[in-house]
């Protein structure tokens, strides 16, 4: 999609703080994180949103899923993080191309 600024990041037009990359995912910082530590799991194919994923997506929500512990640990959250997902304007949803929040570092994150 030519206006989604994940697209674009996924593109390497527009630069971010990567953590890791490969052809199906990319990982990078919040530019506006809400804990010390705070990156998004991104993958590269134009997908809305959670609830337009389909079964053909199972395989690249699975390599999203586990790369999350991966890069939490190298990032030192040893103790822990979490992870959310915003799904539609209702969800909270900002940037309409699926991404997972990974979060933590901080004693602080509110209970849910
Ligand atoms: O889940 P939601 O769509 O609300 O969040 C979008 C996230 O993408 C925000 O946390 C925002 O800071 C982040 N973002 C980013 N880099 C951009 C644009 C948005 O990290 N260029």
């Amino acid at each position: 999609m030519t206006d989604c600024i994940f697209c674009k990041i996924a593109k390497g037009e527009i630069p971010s703080k990567k953590l890791f990359e490969d052809d199906d995912v990319i990982a990078f910082h919040d530019i506006h994180p809400i804990a010390p530590v705070h990156f998004l799991i991104v993958p590269k194919p134009h997908v809305a949103s959670l609830a337009d994923c389909q079964p053909e997506h199972a395989q690249l929500l699975s390599k999203m899923l586990l790369l999350g512990p991966k890069l939490a640990k190298e990032q030192g959250l040893d103790t822990g993080f979490r992870t959310m997902i915003n799904t539609g304007a209702g969800g909270g949803q900002e940037v309409f191309h699926l991404h997972f929040h990974i979060f933590g570092g901080s004693q602080t994150l509110p209970k849910t």
